[in-house]
This record gives structure tokens, C-alpha cells and sequence, in this order.
């Protein structure tokens, strides 16, 4: 009888133990999974982290990456500007209007047309060459 409860009392510990590694086990995977799921939703985060309000970056293979976008450099448009070559353009050809003092304007740099530097960012992100002339303005090095 004492055996037979010692024996019950031995099996009862070695299932209290099982169950305490299986929870450990479980713990541990739950713990390792959510891990790799926060390290990749950052690490997705940050290759798109500057692409908020394009849901629809599938389109990347036709337009221009957005950090290529980004850098292209903003000219604040002033009509005494026209005259010293840095903008040789007074219309942006995309909303067909004048450009205006203090405007942000891109002057792209393969073919020097300009555009308002909203407009040609809308463009860009479907779009990979300048409206007007159709170069391309896509790096030759790698596809970003
Ligand atoms: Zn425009
Ligand atoms: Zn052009």
C-alpha cells in the first residue's frame, strides 16, 4: 500500500515536472517567436519607413524608389532665379502653372526641366523618367 502510494506520489512528480518543462518549452518558443516577429516587423518597417503614403509600393518596378525621390534637391523658385541658369523654366509642364516666388521646385538633373516639387514627386513614384522628355532617371549602378 505504501509502495503502491509512493510509486503514485513518484509518477505524480514526474508529470508535475513534464508539465512544468512543456510550459517552459512553450514559454520559451512563444517568447523566441514573438521575437523574430518584432525583429522583422522592424526590419520591414525600416525598408519602407519613408514610403507612408504609397500603400501601393508594388509599383516600385515602375516608378522611382521614394529615397531616390527624396534626394533629389528643392529649389525655392524666385523669378530672379530664371535669369542665372539654375531654373530655365517658368511653367512645371505637369499642372501647367507659372511657377511662383518661393514655390518648391526640383530642377531634374539629367535634362534640367523643371517641375513643382510636389507635382514631380507624384509623378516619380509611378513614373521613372522626366514627363516632358522621357530621360530616364533611374540609377544605371543598382535598382534601388
Ligand atoms: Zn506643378
Ligand atoms: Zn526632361
Amino acid at each position: 500500500m505504501v509502495a503502491c502510494i509512493e510509486t503514485l506520489l513518484r509518477d505524480n512528480e514526474t508529470v508535475k515536472t513534464r508539465a512544468t518543462r512543456v510550459v517552459v518549452l512553450i514559454t520559451a518558443f512563444f517568447l523566441c517567436a514573438q521575437w523574430i516577429c518584432h525583429r522583422y516587423r522592424r526590419l520591414s518597417n525600416a525598408s519602407s519607413a519613408p514610403a507612408t503614403m504609397a500603400p501601393v509600393q508594388q509599383a516600385t518596378s515602375l516608378g522611382l524608389h521614394q529615397a531616390i525621390i527624396n534626394v533629389m534637391p528643392i529649389i525655392i523658385f524666385m523669378t530672379t532665379n530664371v535669369a542665372d541658369d539654375v531654373i530655365v523654366e517658368t511653367e512645371c509642364s505637369i499642372c501647367l502653372s507659372l511657377f511662383e516666388d518661393e514655390e518648391k521646385v526640383k530642377v531634374l538633373a539629367v535634362c534640367n526641366h523643371v517641375y513643382h516639387s510636389e507635382c514631380i514627386d507624384m509623378w516619380l513614384s509611378t513614373q521613372s523618367s522626366c514627363p516632358v522628355c522621357r530621360a530616364s532617371l533611374r540609377p544605371q549602378s543598382n535598382e534601388l
